[in-house]
């Protein structure tokens, strides 16, 4: 019998979904002074929905995308994979956020959704999509009643929710730590394998559309160059272009309205082995119609599901970290100790499982936290120069929103949406270190502490409530 340090022992650091069969080579970097129309900096999900957007508001546009390391190394080739409708992290937090806009971003994000599908689909891009919704379990009982209340909500919205009670969660996922679950199924948000997309958009932006695309080419700074015009300095030569969008995500920024609207939180993630059908018929999850995206209701929750061909990969919980001063260093990738505790959690979540499964992969990705936990837009330098950044925890179906905020804001068919809350509202600005470390370190503990007593709020939790600023990760 082995246990979870075992387990671990031979995990790769590397996210599953980098498998190097699969990866594509990658683009040179830029090797002197180019110009454009469109010059897109970082090569993840925000930047190759832009560029593919804009391309298709503008066939004749001519665009650069640039990519400091290669296309998906960012959080869009790190992450769980859970895709969701919703483009401002939940509806509490748009109800937070934005009153008086919630129906109209819940259209929004159907639309954005379907069409994200249908793009795929039209180009032939294999993400590995399984719709299987989103299901949420209550690990703890005191939890169960406010579930119940938040399903009723959903239920009694005209949403399509099953609810699971103790009996019945146990024959969907079987753990000591499941009391009741609902699922919310809308034939559309679930599981993609992150990595794909990324990069059967690089291929299309390539091939199809005659993107420029020059990897391992990283952008030093940014300035307007006359009235017309932006000069970007990048390693490897200088790129003129009438329009820049950043989408940057949370690392360094020279603009400083970017660099303190978000903050860089380390979220890490293991995976085991493909689990046998023994192992899956142990813990009752992985059958056909019951293959759930799951996470808890906990605020420090944990988001697991399987992959095609059964793994587990499983996230969040306590290991999530902000590190002081915009910590974005990829040493920090390699946290023994995160990997333990999630380790630990899996185990006590699946006890079946220990001393029988072991993991193969583990990896860390940078989650750009905002301040309203949704995509802050922004542009400057009359029209010339936007971004999108900061989805916070939710960014995998947001970022193609962001994508589409940023070039309408650059002037590609600008629509209706460029004069709703969601994007004009600035986002309230970080404090700056040490008070910043310490919000956050106060914050996580008191959430912490907030899941030991049921979800029951303190002081400091509430206080940030009144502000709109409830969570963290
Ligand atoms: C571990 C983890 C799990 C997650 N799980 C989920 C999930 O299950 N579901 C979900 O919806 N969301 C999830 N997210 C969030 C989601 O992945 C992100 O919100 C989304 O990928 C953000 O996309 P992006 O393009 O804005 O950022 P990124 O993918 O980080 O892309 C930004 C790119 O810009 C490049 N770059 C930065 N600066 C420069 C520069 N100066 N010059 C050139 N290039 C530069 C970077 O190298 C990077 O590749 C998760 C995130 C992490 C880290």
């Amino acid at each position: 019998m082995f246990k979870h340090k075992d387990a671990l022992k031979d995990a790769q650091l590397s996210p599953l979904w980098h498998a190097p069969e699969i990866m594509p080579k990658p683009e040179p970097p830029l090797d002197g002074d180019e110009n454009c129309e469109l010059l897109i900096v970082g090569g993840g999900f925000t930047g190759l929905w832009a560029a593919l957007q804009a391309k298709e508001r503008e066939p004749e546009a001519d665009i650069i995308l640039i990519e400091q390391t290669f296309v998906g190394d960012g959080a869009s080739g790190r992450n769980g994979g859970f895709l969701s409708t919703s483009i401002t992290h939940g509806e509490t937090n748009t109800d937070a956020q934005f009153p008086g806009e919630t129906e109209k971003i819940k259209a929004l994000g159907t639309q954005n959704i379907k069409e994200l599908l249908e793009t795929l689909e039209r180009y032939g891009i294999d993400a590995r999509h399984e719709a299987c919704g989103a299901t949420t379990i209550a690990s703890s009982p005191e939890f169960v009643e406010e579930m119940y209340e938040e399903f009723l909500g959903a239920e009694s919205a005209g949403e399509p929710v099953t609810w699971y009670d103790q009996n019945a969660i146990k024959e969907e996922v079987n753990s000591p730590r499941c009391f009741a679950g609902y699922k919310r199924q809308d034939g559309l948000s679930g599981v993609v394998d992150p990595a794909r997309i990324c990069w059967g958009l690089k291929s299309v932006l390539l091939r199809e559309l005659g993107v420029r695309i020059f990897e391992g080419t990283r952008m030093i700074s940014v300035k307007p160059a006359g009235k017309t015009g932006m000069r970007t300095l990048c390693s490897g030569g200088v790129i003129q272009s009438h329009k820049v969008l950043l989408a940057t995500n949370a690392f360094t920024s020279s603009i400083s309205r970017i660099r303190n609207s978000v903050i860089p939180v380390w979220d890490y993630q293991i995976c085991t082995e493909p689990l046998t059908d023994e192992q899956l018929n142990k813990i009752k999850w992985g059958k056909p119609e019951s293959r759930h995206a799951l996470s808890n209701y906990n605020n420090m929750f944990h988001y697991f599901r399987l992959t095609r061909d059964n793994r587990i990969t499983w996230g969040g919980g306590g290991a999530v970290r902000y590190y002081f001063s915009r910590g974005i260093d990829r040493n920090l990738m390699d946290a023994p100790a995160r990997y333990e505790q999630l380790a630990t959690e899996f185990f006590e979540m699946f006890p079946q499982l220990e001393g029988e499964v072991r993991f193969t992969h583990r990896w860390g990705g940078i989650i750009a936290t905002s301040t309203r936990f949704c995509v802050v837009p922004g542009v400057m330098h009359e029209g010339r120069l936007a971004w999108a950044v900061g989805y916070t925890g939710q960014g995998v179906s947001a970022s193609r929103f962001g994508g589409r905020i940023g070039i309408e804001l650059l002037g590609y068919q600008p629509s209706e949406i460029l004069k709703m809350k969601f994007v004009r509202r600035k986002a309230l600005p970080w404090p700056p270190e040490p008070f910043r470390w310490m919000a956050v370190k106060m914050t996580q503990l008191a959430l912490v502490r907030a899941d030991r007593k049921g979800g029951k709020r303190g002081l400091w939790l509430k206080f940030l409530d009144a502000l709109g600023l409830g969570f963290t990760c």
